[in-house]
């Protein structure tokens, strides 16, 4: 018997209807109706039809039956969500505070069923001693076109139809009467887009040489596999330093949970979803492994689901997203490089991939494994406490492959002894000298464009943005293109010949951004190859790959860039880095700079040295002694941990607290202080009345890092408390306040918990 009654959410985001609906199953459609399925039903006083998720089915109507309207057809636009991705979404609604639509929506990347390609072919039924009677007859009637295809299909009894229609020049009305004629069948066939045709990924899978894990390699493996062929699923923080072949590690652990027919998850940040990366899988799991990402179409990712649902594949790899793929046996989810902070989604709800990954395995029963060289301070403390289970690589894979030296250089010393360049007299030269040995250098600098800011060097006028409160950056100098860019809003002038001020034509760039550095390598350096890869130069679809092609194939000898440059990437010829200005992100005003700083510098490092010949990593700075710099120089994780952990937890800063960031924006400077003041007065009004926020600590609120941007002005303000569920429920509560306010309708007031960047 089928239920008769389903409970549905509206697709409409908001507040006031974020619950369940009962609505009857009518007659016709007994029996069709599944949880997660998409359906149109008449909503509200004027019987609006709107879309709808079934989340769940009963035989008891919760209201007098009479009072319930009627599904009216269940929309085949839709695509179905799994039982347990709805689970996933209400633990999202829950722990993140969304609406549950919103959280529907998270879980589904794909939302619209996207039609199938097909393949439309001619085939030849007439056996041979027929097509000779044919051709005769043919002949007689003078039906030319007939007689055109009957002698192509004869030498091949398949062709394209699209062959048929087009160079036979065949119309549709022969065709017709030829497949009532019984001589010929057309066939479709749906078939899926291939995400592989592009060229930058690998569509051939050549030469399958599988490289053998050594011990160290082998032990980490085992551990894991062993505990899964005993029934125990964990999740396991795999720390491994930089080159010390993770990705293998992770390749031998699919391997296993396949072979017991089961399907993997590996997530990498989007930036790392290279030719390299996607070939190492592709070697190994062939046609079983797909991808996933946002460059690909709608089809095509929603082909790649499909292929998943049918276990038509076993492993996706992708960014944050492809954690919904809708496998029906999970087995394995991996998260490579744990701790980068794109796997913290930017719109509400902004969840944390890490966190729901966990709880996905924990659901289906599988296994979870963060692999990192650098571990975000909340992950590595639960794999202390035992939360995690901790696995460790402590050597490169390849045995001629040594951790690179690093030299620490003060750049206050520097500017002593007299030198005003942006590079200090060791750099200058240990480039001059892989240079003269043909070896390849990495120019790191964590600020692209040309400079830092511009000003008039005689009155001292900077130019700000006119829609943002942050100053302009000079890019393209001297060229005909020479002009002042707003890195936040986008705007652009021309670069002004004369002080607005006072007229002085003494106007300059400050500082130091990637184009400034590739510039003065090039006035330093003329016989050198420059390449400079940053987010000007990689706009273009393909480019990112283009430059790391072309510097991995030698064709330059120095590469320049920002972070993008250090992240993952396998150059064995490169012995030098340097690193321009290691403080650029130190001073930010986020609890999580050091952390930042701490990782690109070991990243960094770890793009020397990863061939044959030793590698050195020059560190510029004018703070040598702050201890993220001083234990990125020894390559000790354990050391910046120990630090970072007092730090943290004398501050009461993750993972020693929950943290709730409330980001407000307005129309005007007015409005934006009065709803910091009156958000500010409800909480302390929550505060006084819920003994159990007596411990609540508020912070702020204060103007936001960039007070004014795309002329709206905003402030943030931060709640700590032990208990994530207090910050919910302040979160609950300012929402409804807010509602009930016409007069902050046109606010925008965000909820973030656990920030993983700073507002
Ligand atoms: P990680 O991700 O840990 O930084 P990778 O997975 O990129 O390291 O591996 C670094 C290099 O070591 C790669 O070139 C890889 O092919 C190589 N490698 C990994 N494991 C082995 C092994 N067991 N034997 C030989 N080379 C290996
Ligand atoms: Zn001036
Ligand atoms: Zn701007």
């Amino acid at each position: 018997m089928s239920e008769r009654f389903a409970d549905i959410i509206i697709d409409i985001s908001h507040e006031a209807i974020d619950r369940t609906f009962q609505y009857i199953i009518p007659d016709a459609l007994k029996g069709q109706i599944h949880v997660g399925m998409s359906v149109s039903i008449p909503f509200g006083r004027a019987n609006t039809l709107r879309k709808g998720y079934v989340v769940g089915l009963s035989d008891k109507p919760k209201l007098d039956e009479s009072k319930l309207k009627e599904i009216v057809s269940v929309s085949d636009k839709g695509i179905a969500i799994e039982n347990s991705l709805i689970e996933l979404a209400a633990f999202i609604k829950n722990t993140y505070g969304s609406t549950m639509i919103n959280a529907l929506k998270v879980v589904m990347p794909v939302k619209e069923k996207v039609k199938g390609l097909t393949k439309k072919e001619v085939r030849l039924l007439a056996s041979k001693d027929q097509i000779e009677k044919l051709s005769e007859a043919y002949n007689k009637k003078r039906a030319k076109a007939k007689l055109r295809l009957l002698n192509e299909l004869s030498e091949d009894i398949v062709i394209p139809y699209s062959l048929v229609t087009g160079k036979l020049n065949i119309s549709a009305n022969t065709l017709n009467a030829m497949v009532k004629e019984n001589v010929i069948a057309i066939e479709e066939e749906g078939y899926y887009r291939n995400v592989f045709k592009n060229k930058e990924l690998p569509a051939v899978i050549d030469n399958p040489q599988n490289e053998t894990p050594n011990a160290e390699q082998q032990a980490v493996i085992d551990r894991v596999i062993t505990d899964y062929d005993n029934g125990d699923r964990k999740t396991y923080l795999l720390k491994g330093i930089t080159g010390s072949g993770k990705t293998l590690v992770y390749i031998e652990m699919i391997e296993h949970i396949l072979e017991k027919g089961k399907q993997a998850i590996v997530l990498i940040p989007e930036i790392a979803l290279t030719y390299q990366t996607v070939k190492r899988f592709r070697r190994r799991f062939g046609d079983r492994v797909t991808i996933m990402n946002s460059k690909l179409s709608k089809g095509e990712r929603y082909d790649q689901f499909e292929k998943a649902k049918k276990g038509e594949v076993s492993v996706v790899i992708g960014p944050r997203s492809a954690l919904f793929t809708p496998f029906p046996d999970l087995g394995l989810i991996v998260i490579d490089e744990e701790h980068e902070t794109t796997y913290k989604s930017d719109n509400p709800p902004k969840y944390h991939a890490r966190e729901v990954a966990i709880h996905r395995a924990k659901m289906c029963g599988a296994s979870v494994v963060l692999g990192s060289a650098t571990p975000s301070i909340e992950a590595y403390y639960k794999a202390q406490s035992g939360e995690y289970t901790l696995l460790t690589l402590k050597n490169r894979a390849k045995k001629s492959a040594k951790l690179a030296r690093v030299t620490v250089v003060d750049l206050r010393e520097e500017l002593k002894a007299g030198n005003r360049s942006m590079f200090s007299n060791h750099l200058k030269e240990q480039i001059r000298d892989r240079l003269d040995k043909k070896e390849q250098i990495m120019l790191f600098l964590n600020r692209r464009g040309y400079a830092g800011f511009v000003s008039c060097r005689a009155c001292g006028h900077v130019f700000f943005c006119p829609h943002c409160d942050v100053s302009l950056n000079l890019h393209d100098a001297g060229t005909a293109n020479e002009r002042l860019v707003c890195h936040y809003c986008g705007y652009e002038q021309k670069k002004p010949d004369k002080c607005p001020e006072c007229g002085s034509t003494f106007v300059a760039g400050f500082g130091v951004g990637t184009q400034k550095v590739e510039e003065q390598v090039k006035k330093l350096y003329p016989e050198a190859r420059v390449l400079r890869m940053d987010l000007d130069t990689t706009k273009k679809k393909d480019s990112h790959e283009k430059i790391l092609s072309a510097f991995a194939g030698g064709e330059a000898d120095i590469l320049v860039g920002t972070q993008m440059i250090v992240k993952g990437h396998d150059f064995p010829d490169v012995t030098l880095v340097g690193v321009i200005a290691a403080d650029t992100t130190l001073f930010e005003n986020d609890y999580r700079a050091s952390e930042k700083t701490f990782d690109l510098l070991t990243q960094a490092a770890g793009r020397a040295g990863r061939g044959d010949k030793e590698g050195e990593v020059i560190v510029q700075t004018y703070k040598p002694e702050h201890y993220c710099i001083t234990t990125a120089a020894l390559q000790d994780y354990d050391m910046f941990y120990d630090e970072e952990k007092s730090y943290r937890k004398l501050l009461a800063y993750p993972p020693f607290s929950h943290m709730m960031a409330i980001f407000m924006e307005t129309e005007t400077d007015e409005l934006s202080k009065e709803l910091a003041d009156v958000l500010r007065l409800q909480i302390e009004t929550y505060k006084a009345s819920h003994e159990n926020a007596l411990k609540l600590k508020l912070i702020g609120p204060c103007e936001a890092g960039i007070y004014k941007l795309n002329d709206r002005y905003r402030r943030v303000l931060y709640l700590k408390h032990t208990d994530s569920k207090i910050l919910t429920a302040v979160k609950d509560q300012l929402e409804d306040y807010l509602n009930d306010n016409e007069k902050y309708k046109d606010t925008h007031v965000s909820f973030d918990l656990d920030p993983v960047r700073s507002y």
